[in-house]
């Protein structure tokens, strides 16, 4: 089996529901976040002349909801040498805290930069998927809780087909063939001007 997310690239607001719900539904301290919410932004506008006043034309500016994309080819996998991270049978990807040794290399491998070492439990440590949750019946929390319904998850399959025009990769994301993420992403009109012109992460030092 296999599992993903869906994000809304139009309709999220950046509000970082999602992040927050997820950190205090699992207790990560200040330090430490399963989801971020990045935003992007630039472009240019021409300069005031006389009269005028500036004149927007072609800024942008969005979010970009992230956690663990469950990818296709894991990257964190393939370098743990004890196989602690792992893809379950339900596709979910996630270090087994018995057999992690702390070295860090699957923190390094992901281009996502998904998982972090827990300095409390000097283990590594991610969003899982929300598997206990899952086993229920119930939603991740994190989509449960945007206010926006901007976030879905399931069988990818189910996700493409449920979300026509998704695609696996918007800036500031690493092209889809670095690991085949299971991210199935809207983009909104802003970012079909970023795929033109570039810009930058605008909020780099809170994620
Ligand atoms: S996003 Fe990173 S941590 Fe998650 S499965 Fe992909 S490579 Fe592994
Ligand atoms: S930190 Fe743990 S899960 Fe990550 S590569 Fe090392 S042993 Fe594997
Ligand atoms: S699925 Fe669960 S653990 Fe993963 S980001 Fe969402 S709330 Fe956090």
């Amino acid at each position: 089996m296999a599992f993903g997310f869906f994000f809304d690239n139009a309709r999220c607001t950046g509000c970082k529901t999602c992040e927050m719900a997820c950190k205090d539904y699992r207790d990560l301290g200040p330090e430490a976040t399963f989801r971020r919410v990045i935003d992007y932004e630039g472009g240019t506008w021409n300069a005031p002349s006389g009269t005028e006043t500036a004149v927007p034309e072609n800024v942008f500016a969005y979010h970009l909801s992230l956690a663990c994309n469950h990818c296709g080819d894991p990257a964190c996998t393939h370098v743990c040498p004890t196989g602690a991270m792992h893809k379950d049978d339900q596709g979910l990807v996630w270090p087994d805290e018995r057999k992690c040794i702390g070295c860090g290399y699957c923190t390094m491998a992901c281009p996502y930069h998904a998982p972090f070492i827990d300095q409390r439990l000097k283990k590594s440590s991610k969003c899982d998927g929300c598997r206990a949750r899952l086993a229920e019946g119930l939603a991740p929390v994190c989509v449960e809780a945007c206010p926006v319904r901007a976030l879905d998850y399931g069988d990818p399959a189910e996700l493409v087909v449920r979300h026509p025009g998704a695609v696996r990769s918007i800036l500031p994301l690493p092209a889809e063939d670095a690991t085949w993420p299971n991210l199935f992403i809207l983009p909104s009109p802003a970012a079909a001007l970023a795929a033109e012109a570039g810009g930058h992460i605008a909020n780099r030092e809170e994620i």
